[in-house]
């Protein structure tokens, strides 16, 4: 048998494995006994269910924002902003009516900032069409940026209490195992299945429902995820329907659910600028305006609509490619950066490259985002002219130790541009702003952007200029 028959033969017999589990999942999802398990389960839920100021007092609008909130953040994280961004922004209107920079202010340091422009934009969207209310239906909902099939679930069930399934990473391991569903949970069959499983624990509208039970039982199905059946070791002797669950009768409980293989994080290597507007000889930069000119303001940029942190604010940054010079704490400025940081400067502010100088790096930083691990080396830059240069700064290069193999040396100065002249009355093709150290801490920058703006800060408030 040639390969490729053989990988087909494999592929077919995985296929047909999976297909057979479903259908045994599948039965499991019918024929659950989900009247017993829910009232066991309620129980549990009065006793143990988590209180949070979107839970205690929940208001479609409160909801909707703790959800958006929520992705990709902890609890923890987001009790301490949750109840500034309410008193900031009470409903959807006065949401819709702020700029996107005073959104993206109050959401510094809670990451993903797409979700706020997006809570902004939905919000503009709430204003116009449906009176400046979150909507009920579960349509309109999905019409908003930002909403998708969990989070317009969270909003009907939690906040309106309406019947609408909810599966996100606790409830889809609590429904895996409580199924024994054996295969890829995010695979399109299993993700039908789950959503199935998700509606059935919620009773149709009778005489008996009562108000509240579709919010408490999601509640319930959510906090037994996080709290009982825990991804590595699920507590299934406290487990109040721990009698239901067909992986714990099965004994794989701990295999389930199957998940492909992480992939392995990325090494990265930015370098950052600090750089003065003293050091500049020139610039197309505009000032901020109303605050005086001084030769200590620092040149910031915001980022652009494609990038990570888009439309946040940032110092100007570069990649290091060249694998030689991306050896962590050996980091040094190399001629290949300098070319590719004075192409930067002439184009994008209009600086020309003979009125200044790479410094020194002062600082490393160290950050991960998604599957990155950046090491982001601070860099000064210098005023080309000695006379008026700043006062030198302490180097990284005094205080780690020598390498073995000896990496570039700083360039004496840069050569003068032949474009320098054309470039000067180019339109800027990024925002750029010159602004005083004491106005960073009033800007929404990014995340790493605010680390560096502390140490400037600190810099200035040591008196070391
Ligand atoms: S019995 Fe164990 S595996 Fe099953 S739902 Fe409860 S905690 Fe999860």
């Amino acid at each position: 048998m040639n390969t490729s028959s053989e990988s087909f033969h494999v592929d077919s017999s995985r296929r047909s494995a999976d297909e057979s589990r479903l259908k045994k999942a599948r039965n499991r999802v019918e024929n659950f006994p989900y009247k017993k398990a829910r009232d066991e389960l309620l129980m549990w839920f009065y006793a143990n269910g988590r209180h949070f100021p979107w839970r205690d007092d929940p208001t479609p609008y409160r909801v909707w924002i703790s959800e958006i909130m929520l992705q990709q953040t902890t609890t923890q994280t987001v009790l301490g902003y949750f109840e500034r961004f309410l008193e900031r922004f009470p409903d959807p209107k006065a949401l819709a009516a702020a700029s996107e920079e005073e959104v993206l202010a109050l959401w510094e340091g809670l990451g993903y900032y797409r979700r706020a422009r997006a809570l902004r934009e939905a919000a503009i969207v709430m204003a116009e069409r449906f009176d400046g209310r979150v909507p009920d239906c579960y349509d309109d909902l999905l019409s908003l940026p930002g909403v998708g099939r969990y989070c317009a679930g969270a909003i009907l069930s939690f906040g309106y209490d309406k019947r609408a399934p909810i599966l996100e990473a606790n409830t889809t391991r609590l429904h895996t195992r409580l199924i024994a569903l054996g295969v890829e949970p995010s695979t399109s069959a299993a993700q039908k299945l789950l959503w199935q499983a998700a509606e059935n624990w919620l009773p149709r509208e009778t005489s008996q429902t009562q108000t509240g039970d579709y919010r408490r039982i999601n509640g319930a199905l959510t906090d037994l995820g996080r709290l009982v059946c825990q991804p590595t070791a699920p507590k299934c002797d406290f487990c109040p329907i721990a009698r239901f669950c067909a992986a714990r009768k099965l004994g794989v409980q701990i295999e389930l659910p199957n998940r492909r293989k992480r992939q392995a994080p990325i090494q990265k290597t930015d370098v950052a600028f600090w750089i003065s507007r003293g050091d500049l000889k020139t610039s197309r930069v505009p000032s901020l305006p109303g605050a005086p000119e001084s030769p200590t303001d620092v040149l910031i940029m915001r980022r652009p609509p494609w990038a990570l942190w888009a439309g946040l604010w940032d110092f100007p940054r570069l990649e290091v490619v060249d694998p030689r010079f991306q050896q962590k704490d050996e980091w040094r400025f190399d001629p290949e950066l300098a070319d590719r940081l004075s192409l930067f400067l002439e184009t994008e502010v209009g600086a020309p490259a003979e009125s200044y100088r790479p410094g020194a790096a002062l600082k490393l930083f160290r950050h991960s985002v998604t599957r990155y691990r950046v090491t982001l080396s601070l860099c000064r830059l210098e005023n080309a002219d000695p006379a008026l240069a700043p006062v030198a700064a302490p180097s990284l290069f005094d205080v780690l130790p020598p390498t073995d193999a000896p990496l570039a040396s700083p360039p004496e100065q840069l050569a003068p541009s032949p474009d320098a002249e054309r470039l000067k009355n180019k339109p800027l093709a990024l925002e750029w702003l010159w602004v005083p150290i004491s106005d960073l801490k009033n800007r929404p920058l990014s995340s790493t952007g605010r680390k560096i703006a502390r140490f400037i800060e600190n810099w200035r408030d040591e008196g070391r200029r």
